[in-house]
């Protein structure tokens, strides 16, 4: 990562707006390293170890993972990102921070660097919608690329367009798991938008339309946000 400006991007919206698909599409346009707490979660969910244990009994209710945690294993990521990386200009974060005390420490992770958010990008979608995309929802079980039964299917049902890895849906992907995950989108994670807005650093972006005409929209509302 670049050791003069690094770009702090956050992604945020209730679950189904479009967050995964839309950073795969702006971060590499934008030279950001894509980081998703959720991905980070379901990489530790396949290593099958005490630690995923710990997370599964959490994510397959929906619930949130708690934030010591969630905290411990996204800074841990970035710091080794930071060593590895050092072509890219910065971090397009999704999923995090999804309450108070989360948003908290990243202020005050960033305050220790001398860093700030560059920009808050709020992809925002009418509740009724998110149901369907979240029930079709298929996500690739090699590369993570998202796609969806009806609105962006794959080429092949149960394959990959990219990688050719198998499609699946996620275990908190059930009606249920969907609701909870909602109420704590409304609940906890939309009340911390005010502060970003005050820091008059909040982007908001209409998902409820065309993939590509959101993408448009993110770059365009961007290009003077993150520094090359
Ligand atoms: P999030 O990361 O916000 O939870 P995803 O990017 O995984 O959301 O998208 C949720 C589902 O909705 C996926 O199945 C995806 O293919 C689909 N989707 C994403 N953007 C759109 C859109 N603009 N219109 C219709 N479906 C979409
Ligand atoms: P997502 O892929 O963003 O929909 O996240 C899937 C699940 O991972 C969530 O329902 C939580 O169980 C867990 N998770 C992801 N990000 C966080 C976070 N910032 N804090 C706590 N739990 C999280």
């Amino acid at each position: 990562m670049a050791e003069h400006a690094v770009n702090y991007v956050i992604i945020v919206g209730p679950q189904g707006a479009g967050k995964g698909t839309q950073a795969a599409a702006v971060a590499p346009r934008l030279g950001l390293e894509h980081v998703a707490t959720g991905d980070l979660f379901r990489a530790i969910l396949k290593s099958e170890s005490e630690l995923g244990d710990e997370v599964r009994h959490y994510y397959d209710q929906g619930a949130l993972v708690p934030d010591d945690l969630t905290i411990r294993v996204l800074f841990a990521h970035i710091e080794q990102l930071q060593e590895e990386k050092r072509g890219t200009t910065g971090v397009l974060l999704d999923g995090f921070p999804r309450n108070a005390a989360q948003a908290k420490s990243l202020d005050d992770a960033l305050a220790e660097r001398g860093e700030a958010i560059s920009a808050v990008v709020l992809v925002d979608v009418p509740r009724p919608e998110l149901m369907k995309r979240l029930t079709g929802r298929l996500v690739c079980s090699n590369c993570g690329a998202t796609y969806h039964r009806e609105f962006n299917p794959p080429k092949s049902a149960e394959t990959c367009d990219q990688c050719g890895g198998e499609l699946f849906q996620r275990s908190d992907d059930t009606p249920e798991a969907v609701e909870k995950r909602l109420e704590i989108y409304y609940e906890q994670t939309e009340p911390i938008l005010e502060h970003y807005r005050e820091q008059g650093v909040l982007l908001e972006i209409d998902g409820n339309r065309e993939i590509d005409s959101v993408t448009a929209d993110i770059l365009d509302s961007l290009k003077d946000r993150v520094s090359a």
